[in-house]
């Protein structure tokens, strides 16, 4: 046969066990007892709001992610809101930002009358092309909102030239990317504010909704504390009109105790994606299926493990998977520039290529930390029989 076994041993009982794309109980299970404590702290103590333990967990993520202040509040979507209305996004203003991101990102530019200006992608990372980023920008762009996008941060050297050029804020959608770094600088340090989601299914995720803010600059990191509480400060004095946007302090309890561990989920998820990079590659199968890239010089924190496959056949790889019970998912079947919300906007399909071709194209595999190595081989043997590849994770056909 000309293709190389891609396992060398098979085990048909794993063959038929489920694989799920992600297990958070696996995560949370054995962190139960501490959790449990934490919460019954934060329960006992009363302090619901703003507790200590939400402080706690602003030093954290500040120290974290390499920034002098972090600012908590209620989920990632309202840290891109907070982000916007502290840079003093306004209604007509405009906001350039990708269409292949999730939809909060121009959800928030949308809710402040703003304008979302989509900008397309580079098709190896899925990220921003600062190329296209500096064309859409007119006199009325008062802010570029890069989406570090599955793990992966942006090019954030060019896209800080074009925004210092025209001196206009730039604020990271970290959403997916905690701990992705650039030369060592990590997501959240290399724009002017940048913004993270504590959602369940992120890299950090706590038990419900939490975000937060990482800044370098104490004006905005104050005005944005004042911001999530109403705009008030003091108390029932309003110099501004705000939100109400509270991380809340079971979330950063359940938080403080999952951070310490973050790093040992990356590097899970880490080997998971060179396990992938290195068995999804005979010939046979990179014409059919392509493993994403991660830039020279950057790092990737694998929120999702991204392939690419080839001539139309995305859905029925997905539908391949399914059948032998191994979830997969679709990040993102349709662009926001495409949205039905955003028709007035006057995009049309052809207006941003790159990432039209990516919807059709994407499909993630799982990659949570806890997925085992029976499992991996499993998803890698039902991509390899897609393509047509022979593998010990083929039941009938084992590799000679
Ligand atoms: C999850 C996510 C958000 C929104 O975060 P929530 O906490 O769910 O509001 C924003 N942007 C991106 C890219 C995301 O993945």
């Amino acid at each position: 046969m000309p293709n190389r076994p891609l396992r060398s041993t098979s085990d048909s009982s794993a063959a038929s066990s489920p694989v799920p794309m992600l297990d958070v109980n696996r995560q949370n299970g054995p962190l139960s007892e501490e959790i449990d404590a934490a919460i019954a702290t934060v329960t006992k103590s009363g302090a619901f709001v703003h507790g200590p333990a939400c402080r706690e967990f602003e030093t954290s993520i500040a120290s974290y992610c390499g920034t002098q202040y972090a600012v908590g509040c209620a989920s990632g979507s309202d840290a891109l809101l907070l982000s916007l209305m502290v840079s003093g996004v306004q209604a007509g203003d405009e906001v350039v930002l990708p269409s292949f991101t999730f939809f909060a990102t121009a959800g928030a530019v949308s809710r402040l009358g703003a304008k979302p200006v989509f900008a397309d992608i580079l098709p190896d990372t899925f990220n921003l092309d600062p190329a296209d980023v500096e064309r859409k920008i007119t006199p009325r762009t008062k802010a570029i909102l890069p989406v570090h996008l599955f793990g992966q941060c942006c090019d954030m050297d060019q896209l800080a030239e074009i925004a210092e050029t025209k001196n206009i804020p730039l604020i990271e959608d970290a959403a997916q990317a905690i701990g992705a770094e650039i030369g060592g600088r990590r997501a959240g340090s290399l724009g002017s504010l940048g913004c993270f989601s504590f959602y369940p299914t992120k890299n950090l995720g706590g038990f419900g909704d939490g975000g937060m803010i990482t800044t370098d600059d104490q004006k905005l990191a104050d005005a944005l504390r004042i911001l999530r509480d109403h705009g008030q400060h003091p108390r029932y004095h309003h110099s501004l009109v705000g939100v109400n946007s509270r991380l809340d302090t079971l979330q950063a309890a359940v938080l403080n105790v999952k951070l310490l561990r973050l790093d040992d989920w990356s590097a899970g998820r880490e080997r998971h994606a060179q396990r992938y990079a290195s068995e999804l590659t005979s010939p046979q199968l990179k014409s059919q299926v392509s493993v994403p890239t991660v830039a020279e010089g950057y790092t990737s924190v694998w929120n999702q493990y991204t392939v690419r496959v080839a001539e139309g056949r995305r859905d029925e790889l997905q539908s391949h998977l399914a059948s032998q019970q191994i979830g997969s998912a679709v990040y993102y079947p349709i662009p926001l520039h495409l949205q039905k919300c955003f028709a007035e906007l006057g995009y049309k399909k052809g207006s941003l290529p790159v990432t039209e071709q990516a919807a059709e194209e994407v499909l993630s595999l799982p990659v949570f930390a806890e997925l085992t190595e029976a499992e991996q081989g499993q998803v890698i043997g039902a991509v390899a029989g897609f393509c047509g590849v022979e593998s010990a994770g083929e039941g009938e056909h084992l590799a000679a």
